[in-house]
């Protein structure tokens, strides 16, 4: 098996969680593991390399990624974050989710132009993805591209996206 296989193979499925129904996938075996963790962290940032100075990593499991990325690459590290966590003055954009309302927020003073590589674990619908482009466009800052280990394809969140780079390492 090609490394990327077994890293692939590392991800798990928790029935049920966080409610019943959902198949949870779970990344934090793959993060566990040391090979794993390297070979996946390149294959997230390879497409956009030498494109980006900064990589935004979206609370939570984002951020597990997005630090390991941005040292790999070179490039600084910007927190997205939920509501109300960012200790100066920050945007915040508003998202629907099945049940309810989520908001995310960035600092305000991205410099203008910064080329910004987006990053999160799983894309499910897509809803997460674009409220973070608008975030970081609204801010001023270009996002390059978009970049997600696991795209779970059947929710077509990448439909939602519209042409925007979008690179999935694995797909389920
Ligand atoms: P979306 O906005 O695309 O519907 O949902 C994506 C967000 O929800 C991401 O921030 C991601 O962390 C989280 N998420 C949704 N489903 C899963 C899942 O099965 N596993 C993990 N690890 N995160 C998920």
């Amino acid at each position: 098996v090609s490394d990327l296989a077994r890293a692939e193979s590392l991800i798990g499925s928790i029935p049920d969680y966080p409610e019943p129904g959902v198949i949870f996938r779970d990344i934090t075996p793959l993060l566990a593991d040391a090979a794993a963790l390297r070979t996946s962290i390149d294959a997230l940032i390879a497409p956009f390399a030498g494109g980006f100075d900064v990589v935004a990593g979206i609370e939570a499991r984002g951020f597990l990624l997005a630090g390991a990325a941005a040292i790999a690459a070179g490039a600084g590290l910007v927190p997205i974050r939920k509501a109300g966590k960012l200790p100066r003055p920050a945007a915040s954009v508003a998202y629907a989710l099945e049940y309810g309302t989520a908001e995310i927020e960035m600092h305000d003073d991205i410099a203008p132009a910064t080329r910004v590589l987006l990053m999160d674990d799983v894309l499910a619908t897509g809803g997460t993805i674009a409220a973070a482009r608008e975030l970081v466009a609204g801010l001023g800052g270009t996002v390059v591209g978009t970049a997600v280990l696991l795209e779970i394809d059947a929710l077509r969140g990448r439909d939602a996206l519209g042409d925007a780079p979008l690179h999935a390492v694995f797909h389920i």
